[in-house]
């Protein structure tokens, strides 16, 4: 039996470049509170990503968390159950209401010509995310909340590195908040951050990393310990000098799949979107139980008989969640494409030093589980005649 394959790997530097950094960590005494490393990383990445200012979290959910308290939103926030459960998390905490909006077929990201009919009176913001680093359809998003004098706020954790139109996707909404977990393409153990476009506003969100401490012996904000700390910041600074050809190797990791999965009746893939630099950080497959013979449930469990754990990313929707589901918004009647697509979507082991062999493997285990379940169907006809 072949290894077991994962959904994702998370990317380890080697250990011999971590140690340097951890000696000079050693040396220099400063574990957190804007270290070194930490400032060097905001400056790195502001550089690379494209953006102007960049503010470091502890993790990614803190950093949605105080987003919402940077732009004081309370009341309700319009976003999208097709979501990890932390962006709704992240509304209930500060004390918003979620308000959930459809998706898009094309993207399955928050559908902008359904986002109207959900505004009312009580609408504070927009909490879009760009699924699978899938560019929203931000133009339309931002000229609604411009129309309606709506906050927007993206989460953006799966767009690490994304570009649209040759610009940082994080450019876009009034701030952007980006997750470096362990299972994301730039991961920092645990790490997050907020996307900030004027300086003013990148005080604001320092301050409210650091319990609202703006000098030695001033508090101007009741803010939360949400820092990074310099061991985080140092895996960040090392990511950083590989993650161009990792992101390259994901690329080729998806046209291979495509290759290989384009001719199975019943699967399709997310197309990609013009004038947009993806970052390959997922790839999900829908599979339509009808044209292709077994259904995403079965799939998923047959694909462990062969080693391979793929991810239902996301089902169920946040909706369905206990916590949610008696919200009026939550019913399924509101979210038919929603709901289609959670029980479609499969994602499939994605990761830079994925081989060609291993995604052989998993595009023929998917090709045999259709074909033996479509004989045993067919075997089950017979017998009934
Ligand atoms: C990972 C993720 C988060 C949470 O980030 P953490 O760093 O794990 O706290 C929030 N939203 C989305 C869409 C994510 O994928």
């Amino acid at each position: 039996m072949n290894q077991p394959l994962y959904v994702t790997k998370p990317y380890l530097p080697p250990l011999e470049e971590f140690k340097t950094y951890l000696e000079k960590i050693w040396e220099r005494q400063i574990l957190t509170n804007g270290g070194p490393f930490h400032e060097q990383l905001e400056e790195e990445l502001a550089k690379y990503l494209g953006v102007k200012y960049v503010s470091l979290f502890a993790n990614g959910t803190l950093a949605l968390m105080t987003a919402l308290q940077t732009l004081r939103i309370s009341g309700d926030v319009i976003t999208t159950p097709f979501s990890f459960a932390a962006t709704a998390h992240s509304l209930l905490w500060n004390g918003s209401k979620p308000v959930f909006c459809d998706i898009e077929p094309g993207t399955y990201n928050l559908d902008p010509s359904k986002l109207e009919a959900s505004i009312t009176p009580d609408t504070k913001a927009i909490m879009p995310v760009h699924v699978y680093g899938t560019p929203c359809k931000i133009d339309k998003i931002q000229e609604i909340a411009t129309d309606h004098g709506l906050k927007v706020i993206y989460d953006a954790c799966h767009s690490f590195g994304v570009r649209y139109k040759g610009e940082s996707v994080l450019n876009y909404g009034d701030l952007s908040v980006l997750s470096f977990h362990a299972t994301k393409i730039f991961n920092t153990f645990e790490g997050g951050a907020i996307i900030s476009h004027d300086p003013i506003t990148k005080r604001r969100i320092d301050f409210l990393k650091n319990f609202g401490f703006s000098d030695e012996v001033t508090v101007v904000t009741p803010g939360m310990n949400a820092k990074m700390n310099e061991v985080q910041a140092a895996m960040g600074l090392i990511q950083l000098k590989t993650i161009d050809q990792r992101i390259e190797r994901l690329k080729n990791v998806s046209l291979n799949y495509k290759k290989r999965l384009k001719n199975i009746e019943g699967i399709t893939f997310l197309d990609e979107v013009a004038d947009t630099k993806h970052n390959y950080s997922y790839f999900p497959i829908l599979i339509d139980e009808e044209k292709f013979g077994v259904s995403r449930d079965k799939t998923y469990e047959l694909l462990k008989t062969f080693n391979i754990f793929t991810r239902r990313y996301f089902y169920p929707l946040i909706s369905e969640f206990p916590v949610y589901k008696s919200l009026p918004s939550s019913n399924p009647s509101n979210l038919p494409i929603a709901t289609e697509i959670s029980r479609k979507i499969l994602c499939l082991p994605n990761f830079a030093v994925l081989t060609q062999g291993e995604i052989e493997h998993v595009c023929n285990s998917i090709i045999e589980i259709q074909k033996t379940v479509k004989e045993e169907v067919n075997q089950d006809a017979r017998l009934v005649f």
